[in-house]
């Protein structure tokens, strides 16, 4: 793209393209995409600029006065800009950890003992978090501000709320044992001076029924209502945790026990054999007027899905991080089919990239490989992976769906928050070319804010 009108008056951009596609199950081949930006272009096409757009036939867009600037895509497909609903841009400094590979507790040792603690750092590595998503072709991200001195860390919000992308900063927090009160106060006094809602909003982040008591749950869902922020937690995710709800032993009871966490009250709310699920049954069945999100659930018996389908809550599945951890040994396959045939939705997640293959920019946290990663090994429908990469991810992070709605089929506007390009093979299925093959996508356009 080129600057050749700085005006205020609108400006406008054609690409020409194989195909388009949206999660609605619109498709247009061949497709032209005309891009309207409301005010001067963009200088790059990851520099945030409102737009408007429209798919026509390239028959029809002939018709329509010339383009200040086009491009020639017609070896890609068009798509929404994706959404990874649940990742760590905090510890991407850390880069891949394949030394923790299937062994839990050492994973979260490592992250205790390395992850960045200076301000300064955190947003160093929230921004090259931030640079790995756009070159993955990621518009919108639920991310967790990792709590690192015992208090919500607003520091990887306010680095989000300058860049291009949307969606949530989950203010992480223990609460557990002998320091859960103390913490839910804190809680309480953070959320009192709240920044207002952008493009970035502020979630919370109960960690994981392991670091966090009931009372915790239930005072941030109760804080979450007052405040209108959406909800995440790590869940059902590891057998080291099904051993400590279930019998109150194990790796996690020990590490409470060497930090002076352990007290009698925890000991009698747990230990009763129950799922991870089940334990949290009074957060589940509360009421919530905001979002809840319940990250991975590869522990999933036909009681804990039906738990979690009358939740209302939207399920985070993060394919290779749960078979970094080799879930599936210990849990057997994750159900996400049975989690949407049951009508809950099933938004996808990279997890934080300790989790992920050793893989160049495009790829390092890239929501399309977490689609290729399950076409290849489920053969699971092209469409259904891309509502998961999209659609899914849109309401549990406070975006309406015209956030990931590329195409209109009586030729009206869309404002999705951008747009990218992908390259398929010529003559074959669009959706099902872009899974099959490598390349990463590129960015058209962002910037769209819904907040
Ligand atoms: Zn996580």
């Amino acid at each position: 793209m080129n600057d050749q009108n700085t005006s205020t008056r609108p400006w406008h951009l054609r690409v020409d393209a194989a195909a388009a596609v949206d999660p609605a199950g619109h498709i247009v081949a061949p497709a032209t995409l005309l891009v309207r930006f409301d005010h001067a272009p963009p200088a790059s096409p990851i520099d945030p600029a409102p737009f408007a757009c429209r798919v026509l036939s390239p028959h029809h867009a002939d018709a329509l006065p010339p383009a200040a600037a086009r491009l020639d895509r017609r070896g890609h497909l068009l798509l929404p800009g994706l959404i990874n609903a649940h990742t760590h841009l905090d510890l991407t400094h850390l880069g891949p950890a394949p030394q923790a590979r299937g062994d839990f507790p050492a994973f979260l040792n490592l992250v205790r003992a390395s992850r960045a603690t200076d301000p300064a750092d955190i947003a160093r590595s929230v921004r090259l978090g931030i640079r790995l998503s756009l070159a993955a072709g990621v518009a919108a991200v639920g991310d967790i501000a990792g709590s690192v001195r015992g208090s919500p860390e607003l520091t990887p919000l306010h680095t989000l709320a300058s860049s291009p992308l949307a969606g949530v900063s989950f203010l992480e927090f223990f609460a557990i044992g002998t320091r859960e009160q103390a913490a839910v106060d804190a809680l309480h006094a953070a959320c009192q001076s709240l920044p207002p809602a952008r493009r970035i909003r502020v979630g919370l982040q109960p960690h994981a029924p392991y670091s966090v008591g009931l009372a915790g749950y239930l005072a941030s869902a109760e804080l979450a209502d007052r405040h209108n922020l959406p909800q995440a937690t790590h869940l059902a995710e590891s057998p080291a945790e099904q051993e400590f709800i279930a019998h109150a032993t194990g790796p996690h009871r020990h590490l409470l026990e060497s930090l002076g966490l352990w007290n009698d009250t925890l000991a009698r709310s747990i230990a009763s054999g129950r799922s991870p699920v089940q334990h949290l049954r009074a957060w589940l069945d509360r009421p919530s007027r905001s979002p809840r999100l319940l990250v991975h659930l590869n522990q999933l018996s036909d009681d804990d899905l039906a738990q979690v389908a009358t939740s209302g809550s939207t399920a985070v599945y993060c394919p290779r991080s749960s078979d970094y951890f080799l879930a599936h040994e210990s849990f057997g396959p994750h159900r996400y089919r049975d989690l949407l045939a049951r009508g809950v939705p099933v938004a996808l997640g990279t997890d934080s990239i300790l989790n992920l293959p050793d893989q160049a920019l495009g790829h390092a946290l890239s929501i399309l490989d977490e689609m290729r990663f399950l076409h290849a090994r489920d053969r699971t429908d092209p469409m259904t992976l891309l509502r998961m990469g999209t659609l899914h991810g849109t309401a549990c992070l406070g975006l309406p769906e015209s956030a990931v709605r590329l195409i209109d089929p009586k030729g009206a506007d869309s404002r999705p928050l951008g747009v990218i390009a992908v390259r398929i093979t010529p003559g074959d299925d669009p959706l099902q070319s872009v899974l099959q093959r490598t390349e990463s996508p590129e960015f058209l356009c962002i910037g769209n804010s819904y907040a």
